[in-house]
């Protein structure tokens, strides 16, 4: 059989005999026409379709949990305002910048009345948080020992030691 025979003519599902191919209904049995061929491109067209959208909706899902990721990663926990928020404000809050290079800036907060400087820094980028460095003395700015920090500024101590 050649392929333009095929085309022209149709096979009967239900009874097996041919007719002309553009017959809607078997003449012998009429039952109607299986289009076999064109259904099985049809739904090839459709499982393609159907894949296409997985695909599409895959790389909308599969995008959602890294931009969550990079939100987590440029919102580190920011310890000087941890601080603040079970210390209260600071007497005085000083930013310097000892390179002049963007985020490689010191902070330090100053509690006179326990007399504690807490220093802090912003290595790496200016989006990432303060990281505690140090608990020092105001007046000789050496380290505080966790008892003495514990003493003057007990509040601190529910903050991560550095
Ligand atoms: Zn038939």
């Amino acid at each position: 059989m050649t392929i333009l025979s095929s085309i022209a003519m149709a096979t009967c599902s239900i009874c097996n005999s041919s007719y002309d191919g553009g017959a809607l209904f078997c003449p012998h049995c009429g039952s109607a026409r299986q289009q076999k061929t064109r259904g099985l491109y049809g739904g090839s067209v459709l499982l393609a379709i159907a894949l296409l959208m997985l695909a599409v909706l895959w790389r909308i899902v599969a995008l959602a949990p890294s931009t969550a990721e990079r939100a987590v990663v440029t919102q580190p926990p920011d310890q000087a305002a941890m601080l603040v928020s079970t210390c209260g404000p600071a007497d005085s809050d000083k930013i310097t910048n000892v390179s002049g290079l963007p985020g490689n800036e010191i902070r330090s907060l100053v509690f006179q009345k326990a007399k504690v400087r807490a220093v802090f820094s912003r290595a790496d980028s200016p989006s990432n948080g303060w990281k505690l460095q140090g608990m020092f003395d105001v007046k000789t700015r050496t380290p505080l020992t966790a008892d003495r920090l514990a003493k003057r500024l007990p509040c601190a101590s529910a903050n991560p030691k550095p």
